[in-house]
């Protein structure tokens, strides 16, 4: 009996043996201590927050570029080095020279940038105009809905509500005119020369507690802007805009506290609460021409050239001509600096993908695919993906050469058996499968969301980290994503909440994906959107890819 046990335990050793062979020598280098070990160092409060640019970021830049010389990574880069510089400008908006005056027959009121207002502001430049508010400012014709019927906006300043309606109500227009962004592109089109949104009350309730809710860019917030290197993101609207009614730049857009509100609207803010009460309920709040009420915006930039940059590295395949294609596997190591005179450390976001490639690259340098990898640490994602906007547009290699985009960002929090593929699922069927081949035939086990894989979500979540400039190239791609938490962008994303062993599950799946992957004989196909069907710059035009914008 005892022999008949031994060699039917020997028989089942031998099979699960087999049948991991091939990943199994990388898959055991990616360890929990060694997770540990990197996240204790780069996701500590000392980065500062990982600012772009920033010192502290470029330390951590550095870290990178020297362990992979060290580990024996090969530069991705032709000229031979691990950093890929760009160029980028640094605006700050001077707060003693920039203000909002609310000028009225009883005379005017001024108000400060950060203390009452803020804004996303790249230039310099004051607009005049009389006051008109639109409730939420939201069009949507076909559920009759518009906040905007009959109003004449030209060369007016336009007051609105930043709040979404409630989820439930969808059907009315769950669509990319559901953004704030979206809802002012409509009201700049028609001649406006300023929006001015009122804050909701989360943010009224945090500056009433004593927070400067105005010194950093609320995030999912900003435009992208693909056509410039420079930092943050001056106007993208300007170009897929033909309206003749569009005044001369500047147009400036900014956020308003309920004092100014109250100031402009002459309502008492507990009339603003009850405003933004009516949104939440889904009741639609009525437009006001506001008489005799005159806003000038001022405001004063300073801007200054500064350089960040990437780290890439290349694990060349190990097939003579499949080498030629690349997996790119990324993640980005900047963060949001200080707020508020508080560290936004940024454990999860984005120290965990960070330290994950680092793992995944040891792994892959001891059991490597067919294709090649690059080994991607993008610099800027926090300020408009900076990094991977400037690595895809900057590519030595021809762009329909890269078969998928494998991102990173933010692995280690929520529930310890779940994962949001975001992405994965919506160019490329055969993707998708891969995650759950591997997912399923290595145990990982990972429940997997597809709750934020989706065009039209009102938060855009497919479209708001590295992997996205590459899908505007018609690569699949996927973002592995622990989803959304209280502490996301705040002092609390710390090293104490981060879940290593769903990390470490992560780490494997995406070391796995790629070997799935870049073991295949051919590129992934495309055979999800019916627009894009091959890779290449010519998918920059296909809306679908941009905004879901009717
Ligand atoms: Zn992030």
């Amino acid at each position: 009996m005892k022999q008949l046990f031994q060699s039917i335990s020997i028989i089942i050793l031998l099979f699960s043996i087999i049948s991991v062979s091939g990943q199994n020598k990388g898959l055991k280098t990616i360890t929990e201590k060694e997770l540990r070990y990197h996240m204790d160092f780069l996701g500590a409060s000392e980065f500062r927050g990982r600012e772009t640019p920033s010192t502290e970021l470029e330390i951590a830049t550095l870290y990178l570029g020297n362990w992979c010389k060290n580990v024996g990574l090969k530069p991705f880069l032709p000229n031979g080095s691990f950093y890929q510089s760009i160029p980028i400008s640094v605006t700050k908006v001077s707060t003693a020279n920039s203000r909002l005056r609310v000028i009225t027959e009883k005379g005017e009121e001024t108000y400060y940038y950060e203390e009452s207002f803020g804004g996303n502001f790249y230039t310099s430049g004051s607009c005049y105009g009389d006051a008109i508010f639109v409730g939420l400012g939201l069009v949507n014709k076909e559920k009759g809905w518009d906040d905007l019927k009959d109003l004449d906006l030209f060369g007016k300043v336009v007051i609105l509500l930043d709040e979404q309606l409630p989820d439930n109500q969808f059907a009315l227009g769950f669509t990319y005119s559901y953004r704030l962004e979206s809802r002012i592109r409509a009201i700049r089109d028609k001649g406006a020369a300023a929006v001015l949104s009122i804050v909701n009350m989360d943010r009224e309730k945090k500056k009433a507690e004593g927070q400067v809710i105005f010194a950093d860019i609320p995030s999912g917030r900003m435009p992208i802007q693909y056509d410039s290197q420079r930092r943050g993101i001056p106007a993208p609207l300007a170009k897929t805009t033909d309206s003749p009614l569009r005044p001369n730049l500047p147009f400036f857009q900014a956020e308003i506290s309920h004092d100014v509100a109250s100031a402009i609207l002459r309502v008492p803010k507990s009339e603003i609460a009850g405003m933004f009460e009516s949104v939440s309920k889904g009741v639609q709040v009525p437009c006001k021409v506001i008489p005799k009420t005159l806003v000038n915006l001022n405001i004063e930039v300073k801007t200054t050239p500064a350089t960040t940059r990437n780290v890439l590295a290349l694990v060349e395949g190990s097939d003579p001509v499949l080498k030629n294609e690349y997996i790119v596997i990324c993640a980005h190591h900047d963060h949001l600096g200080i707020s508020d005179g508080e560290i936004i450390a940024g454990a999860d976001d984005n120290a965990t993908g960070t330290v994950a490639l680092m793992e995944i690259a040891q792994a892959l340098l001891t059991e490597k695919p067919k294709q090649s990898v690059i080994i991607a640490w993008f610099t800027g994602e926090e300020r408009g993906y900076i990094g991977s906007h400037y690595f895809i547009n900057n590519l030595s290699i021809p762009v329909e050469k890269i078969n998928t985009c494998l991102n990173m960002d933010m692995l280690g929090r929520n529930n310890p058996d779940s994962l949001y593929l975001v992405g994965s699922d919506l160019l490329s069927t055969e993707l998708d499968a891969s995650i759950h081949k591997t997912n399923k035939q290595f145990g990982i086990n990972l429940g997997f969301n597809y709750k934020y894989s989706n065009l039209i979500h009102p938060q855009r979540v497919y479209f708001r980290s590295d992997q996205y400039p590459h899908i505007r190239f018609g690569i699949p791609s996927v973002w592995f994503f622990c989803g959304f938490t209280h502490d996301y962008h705040t002092p609390n994303d710390i090293l104490e909440f981060i879940d290593y062993k769903k990390m470490l599950k992560i780490t494997k799946l995406v070391y796995l994906t790629a070997m799935e992957v870049g073991s295949k004989p051919k590129l992934l196909k495309l055979d999800v959107n019916p627009e894009v069907t091959s890779r290449g710059k010519h998918n920059l035009q296909t809306k679908s890819l941009y905004e879901n914008v009717k």
